[in-house]
């Protein structure tokens, strides 16, 4: 029997309990937007009508979600002001992510929808980068000694580089 060491994954069953006990029709991205609720610790930077934040769940280290201020559902919601915006801070978000961490590739999308996948209905864009050895069945099974950030320095990490990042695209 090979012994796990230093083997961390963030649980998903407290994130679950924390959805479920929200009374109905209250956005938990919303509330981070507002500045209220247990959630908003997980804010990286805010800049013009959006916000970014580290994923609820992290996939991996760097894992952030991109969303509008307003809750919107789908990107077609978002107005032709909030277009190009999304459109830079996600290109400045792939820099950040690629200097801090350089991941070999990104996975960038939405889940539009309760059927794809998208636990929170208001629209937010994932940026999760992706590593050539990242946590799998196998890697489990074998034992294998994986590290995964603690999401407090990835915090710390990433509210630095995003700070500096957008301080420079801004002339
Ligand atoms: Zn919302």
């Amino acid at each position: 029997m090979v012994r796990r060491r230093n083997l961390f994954v963030p649980g998903k069953t407290e994130y679950v309990k924390e959805k479920a006990s929200r009374p109905p029709g209250q956005c938990i991205l919303c509330d981070v937007a507002r500045g209220v609720g247990d959630v908003v610790n997980l804010e990286i930077a805010r800049e013009g009508d959006f916000i970014i934040t580290l994923n609820l769940y992290p996939y991996n280290p760097g894992h952030v979600m991109i969303f509008p201020a307003r809750h919107v559902e789908d990107p077609r919601e978002l107005d032709r002001d909030e277009h190009p915006q999304l459109a830079r801070l996600q290109n400045l978000a792939l820099d950040v992510l690629a200097a801090e961490y350089g991941p070999a590739g990104f996975n960038v999308g939405y889940n539009v929808g309760a059927a794809a996948g998208a636990s929170i209905p208001h629209l937010h864009l994932h940026v999760v980068p992706r590593y050539p050895r990242e946590l799998g069945v196998v890697d489990v099974l074998s034992g294998a000694k994986i590290v995964i950030e603690d999401p407090v320095e990835t915090r710390r990490r990433l509210r630095a580089a995003f700070a500096d990042a957008l301080k420079k695209s801004r002339g």
